[in-house]
């Protein structure tokens, strides 16, 4: 283990049956990076992904988020996944709550910060996310994109280290990706560390300080925006970026 890495992964097997499905992935990511991980559907990016907050327990390998190894039964896992923010393709906002006590929840319930606190930092994601005239809205009446910058900002209330995300435009009708797109980025631009599974080949050119490719399992290449895009090596790289760009 690396202290000086905010994520750092080892050998990560994962099978489902007789499926593997990570084939031994080793990366590390440095505090402030941003790393864009692409790849054809079913490569494994999302198992990854849920592999590095432990929602999917990995049959060997090791995941350190800030030095703690997630499958040390001493580390208190709740304790890691509160400093790990993860935003999925589909936002899973609470419809019986408006948009303020949608991002509150987390921070108040699990004793993160009292509600005072915790609507102040509401308000202050929401205005990052350029939603703070929401406050009191139901998350149902917004739109796709608004309903996922909503969740962003629910994530980042807690004021992770981390933030995952998981194809976080891909349900979004197009018109509602850039809106998003620009949020992320200004995130990256003030230093969040972050792991993007993206199809958003334009975000990644322009935003990851490094790109990953995964396929079948396992990390064909990895580089640069410019390694990748400009000048893959592996054909498999170079096969998917045809089809993509
Ligand atoms: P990607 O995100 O790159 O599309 P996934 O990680 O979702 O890939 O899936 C990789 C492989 O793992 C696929 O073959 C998929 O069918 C399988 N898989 C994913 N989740 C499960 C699960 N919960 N149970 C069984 N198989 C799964
Ligand atoms: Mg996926």
């Amino acid at each position: 283990m690396d202290k000086s890495y905010k994520v750092q992964v080892k050998d990560l097997h994962k099978s489902y049956g007789n499926n593997e499905v990570l084939k031994g992935i080793d990366l590390n990511v440095k505090p402030s990076e941003v790393v864009c991980m692409i790849g054809p559907s079913g490569s494994g990016k999302s198992t990854f992904l849920r592999c590095i907050n432990k929602l999917e327990e990995p049959n060997s390998g090791h995941v350190y988020v800030d030095g703690y190894d997630i499958a040390d039964p001493r580390v208190d896992i709740n304790k890691v996944r509160q400093n790990i923010g993860m935003v999925f393709q589909h936002f899973n906002l609470f419809p019986n709550m408006n948009v303020l006590q949608n991002i509150m929840l987390a921070p108040v319930e699990l004793g993160k910060m009292s509600r005072d606190e915790a609507k102040k930092a509401a308000i202050h994601y929401l205005k990052l996310v350029g939603l703070e005239d929401k406050a009191g809205a139901n998350p149902m009446k917004l739109s796709g994109g608004q309903q996922q910058r909503v969740a962003i900002a629910r994530a980042l209330a807690m004021k992770p280290d981390v933030m995952l995300f998981d194809e976080p435009t891909s349900a979004l009708d197009p018109e509602m990706v850039g809106d998003v797109l620009e949020v992320m980025k200004q995130l990256a631009q003030e230093g969040m560390t972050m792991i993007v599974v993206t199809h958003e080949m334009g975000f990644a050119k322009q935003v990851a300080d490094r790109v990953v490719f995964f396929h079948d399992g396992d990390i064909r290449e990895q580089g640069t925006p410019d390694q990748i895009f400009e000048h893959p090596q592996h054909p498999d790289t170079q096969n998917f970026l045809r089809k993509v760009l």
